[in-house]
């Protein structure tokens, strides 16, 4: 009988936690898993960051994702699976301590190391909260953004650029970069030379958006050249990239990819589909499987497809190669989503795993290791830990 519970997990894809929400009401806590819109715009804000009304109100604690929360932080806190108990209960037991609580949940969920994807400064003391060992990643986004300012010509973004990225790796140890390709741009796009990107410059830095669109594509380009050189592996947020209003949601299908990644020149850049690219996992299979510079991590549909979890799984492990799958979050702000995503993705891979044995498709110590490969040590083994 396969049991992952004690097995060791990374985190490879999370965001930090937040000490303000050491203290939550249910509906917060419940809230904390909404990945939709409000429905009270407010001018200027993200619709995620909207308000709610009360019809919207009532849904929150019936997302599956919640359920699963409820059920699981009753039996870690020993009390009743409903969510006022749960919400109760870990507020008393953060107000004793919120770094005694975030710990008690990496505990039980085994969680080991954690790939934090986040703008702080290197000695931000947000990232001490978190248990275990931190490797951080270097968002392209905000840099471009940053940089484009200061520069005055393509060429000179582009050093400035590349300069923060290797400082980034080689001085401060960050081992990985994190691109929004779908979120800023959308995944078919044809590289962008260095000419057309010259030309793009004067208009994008007065913000035209197609103009920066392009900018941005041939900076991904040296992006991917840049980590192949620095041995580093790129992160996309692919499928849902956060919620369906977030960017060209349509054009994340890691597919509208495979035209850019098999050019000659990226087939050595080391490229994590993140979220599991949900819903299209198993077309980040088949990608995964064909082209040699592929993994895929499955945070985001851990935790938040608890209740289709086992298919999920299921998807992933029928064509990827199971040493290029590995386990995250999408955590951020509470350190619930990041352990409900250890405990489901152990319960899943118990299920799905225990199958193949049942069925002869796996002897039982196969099953094992893929299981433990999956949870721990294909990220270590991409992170050369
Ligand atoms: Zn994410």
């Amino acid at each position: 009988m396969l049991d992952f519970s004690q097995a060791p997990v990374i985190d490879n894809h999370c965001h930090p936690l937040d000490t303000a929400k050491s203290a939550m009401t249910p509906e917060l806590l419940a809230r904390e898993f909404f990945h939709g819109m409000g429905d009270l715009p407010k001018a200027g804000v993200k619709g995620r960051h909207w308000g709610a009304t009360d019809e919207l109100r009532y849904h929150f604690p019936f997302m599956g994702v919640v359920q699963t929360m409820v059920c699981q932080l009753a039996r870690v806190l020993e009390c009743p699976p409903e969510l006022e108990a749960v919400a109760a209960e870990r507020n008393r037991r953060t107000s004793e301590s919120f770094t005694d609580y975030v710990r008690l949940l990496y505990q039980d969920g085994r969680i080991s190391a954690t790939v934090l994807d986040t703008g702080v400064p290197v000695n931000d003391p947000i990232l001490s909260l978190m248990p275990g060992r931190v490797m951080r990643l270097f968002q392209m986004s905000p840099a471009v953004k940053r940089l484009l300012d200061e520069a005055e010509s393509y060429t000179e973004l582009l050093r400035s650029y590349q300069e923060a990225v290797e400082t980034a790796v080689r001085r401060d140890g960050f081992v990985g970069v994190k691109a929004h390709l779908a979120e800023e741009v959308g995944f078919g796009v044809e590289p962008v030379s260095a000419i057309e990107a010259e030309t793009a410059f004067g208009p994008a830095k007065k913000g035209d958006p197609e103009a920066y669109r392009r900018l941005y594509v041939a900076l991904f380009c040296a992006t991917l050249l840049q980590g192949q050189e620095l041995g580093v592996p790129i992160h996309l947020h692919a499928g849902i990239t956060g919620g369906v209003w977030n960017g060209p949601i349509s054009n994340a299908d890691p597919f509208l990819l495979v035209p850019l990644l098999t050019r000659p020149e990226f087939l050595q850049t080391k490229v994590v589909l993140l979220h599991g690219a949900h819903p299209w996992i198993m077309h980040a299979a088949a990608v995964a499987h064909a082209l040699p510079h592929v993994w895929v991590d499955m945070g985001w549909t851990t935790p938040w497809i608890s209740l289709r979890l086992v298919e999920c799984y299921r998807e992933i492990v029928g064509m990827a190669p199971l040493s290029k799958v590995m386990i995250g979050s999408g955590g951020h702000g509470t350190p619930e989503i990041a352990w409900l995503a250890a405990v489901t993705a152990k319960i899943a891979l118990r299920e799905v795993l225990g199958d193949a044995v049942r069925l002869s498709l796996m002897a039982e110590r196969q099953a094992e290791r893929v299981g433990r490969m999956i949870l721990h040590d294909n990220a270590a083994r991409l992170y050369g830990l």
